[in-house]
Formats: structure tokens, C-alpha cells, sequence
């Protein structure tokens, strides 16, 4: 997957914002990204162009060789079906259904329904049903945000086995520096635009200083 000089702009005239501002990104297959930066950075509106749930002003995303700016609405929702999984912080699962249905939303086919569920065990659901179709690219929006931590390792081991085991690509915005960790890369994102990135070591102490002296330069 690759972003291509993404910009993202909502509203016109003065009360236009670009959210995104001209990023140009990679996402090798079988890696693991997180994305950082502070709230309003653009973070959200990244990962909802790369998936093809937003279309961006400018620019060009392409996912399995596949320039999603040439696709009508039908094609783009077929390939998000087939390739994309996207987990959010809230969970996004349908009121209405059982956990099973929920899961099996994907795939159409038609217990317990999700309120009655705690937060780990609806982020499970959510997950599973993200990832029933196998697809290759995974976004995760603060998957972790509202879980407690051993439930949080739990999905950020899971993310990553879907990395290492199956060769999955995996995007994950998180503001935590240990969760972070689990990928293999970070980037940091601040007004819009790609300010850094970091690969190797990724330790918490690292990461923070990183985002610190990012802080202190604006
Ligand atoms: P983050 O996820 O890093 O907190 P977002 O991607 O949600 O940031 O937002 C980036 C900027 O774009 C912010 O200034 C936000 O207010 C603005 N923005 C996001 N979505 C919309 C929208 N639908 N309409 C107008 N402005 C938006
Ligand atoms: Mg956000």
C-alpha cells in the first residue's frame, strides 16, 4: 500500500482545514506501523484515505497495485471489503445483532449482543469480525484506547501474530509509546504532515523522547 502526496482538506474558503498535507508513506506488506502525533495531526484522516473509507483532495492511494482515485464507489467498496479490515476505538459493532452476527457481517451470513459485552470482550468481536475475511491491510484507529492493560496486550500481541504469522499489514494510531512498540516502525504525524519516522529501536523512552522534541519545534 502507498500514499502519494495525500492531501486532505475539508471545508472551503476560510473555514477550510487541510487535515492531511501532501504525505507520501509506504506500507511494505507484512509490516507493522504505528502512527503518532498530537490530537488534530491528521492521524484519523490518514488512515480513513489509506483504507478508501474517505476520498482525499489531492493525491493517489494505492492498495495491491491498485490506484483507488480511478474507482467508482461499487469497486471501492468491493475492495475495501475484500482487503481491508479496519478496527475502531469504539468498536463500531451493530447494536442490533449478537456477537456472532457481528462477526459474521462481512461475510453476510446471518447469544449475547454487544452492550451486554465489556469493552475487551466487544474489541474481540470487532477484531474478529475485522479480520474473518483475512485481509491483507488492517487499520486500527486507538484499537486499544478504551481496554485495560492486560486486555490491551492482548490485542497488540494479536495484531502483531496477524504481522508475523500471516504476512498481514498492519497501520495502528495510538498515543501510547508502549504500545507503540509492538510495530516496527513509527511515524509521526504533526499539522497535517509527516515530521518523522522511527525504526529499530523502539522502546517507550525513545519514542517519548522523539515526541517531546517534536513538541518543543513547534
Ligand atoms: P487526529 O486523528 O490526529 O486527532 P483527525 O484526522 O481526526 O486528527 O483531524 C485532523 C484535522 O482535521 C483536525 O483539525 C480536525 O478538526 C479536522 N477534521 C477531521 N475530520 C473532519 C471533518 N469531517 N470535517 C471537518 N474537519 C475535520
Ligand atoms: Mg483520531
Amino acid at each position: 500500500m502507498r500514499l502519494a502526496a495525500v492531501t486532505k482538506r475539508y471545508g472551503s474558503g476560510a473555514q477550510a482545514v487541510t487535515a492531511l498535507d501532501a504525505v507520501t508513506l509506504g506500507f511494505a506488506a507484512g509490516t507493522f506501523t504505528a502512527v503518532m502525533g498530537p490530537s488534530g495531526s491528521g492521524k484519523s484522516t490518514l488512515l480513513h484515505c489509506a483504507a478508501g473509507l474517505e476520498r482525499p483532495t489531492g493525491g493517489e492511494v494505492t492498495i495491491g497495485g491498485v490506484a483507488l482515485t480511478g474507482l467508482r464507489e461499487s469497486a471501492l467498496a468491493r475492495l475495501r471489503r475484500e482487503q481491508v479490515g479496519f478496527v475502531f476505538q469504539s468498536f463500531n459493532l451493530v447494536a442490533a445483532l449478537t456477537a456472532e452476527q457481528n462477526v459474521a457481517l462481512p461475510l453476510r451470513l446471518a447469544g449475547h449482543r454487544p452492550v451486554e459485552l465489556s469493552g475487551g470482550q466487544q474489541q474481540r468481536v470487532a477484531l474478529a469480525r475485522a479480520l474473518i475475511t483475512r485481509p491483507a491491510v488492517i487499520f486500527a484507529d486507538e484499537p486499544t484506547g478504551a481496554l485495560d492493560s492486560r486486555t490491551s496486550r492482548e490485542v497488540l500481541e494479536l495484531l502483531r501474530a496477524l504481522v508475523d504469522r500471516h504476512g498481514q499489514t498492519v497501520v495502528m494510531v495510538t498515543h501510547d509509546p508502549v504500545c507503540a512498540g509492538y510495530a516496527d516502525r513509527v511515524v509521526l504525524l504533526a499539522d497535517g504532515r509527516l515530521v518523522d519516522e522511527l525504526a529499530g529501536d523502539l522502546s517507550a523512552q525513545r519514542i517519548t523522547a522523539r515526541m517531546s522534541r517534536l513538541e518543543s519545534t513547534c
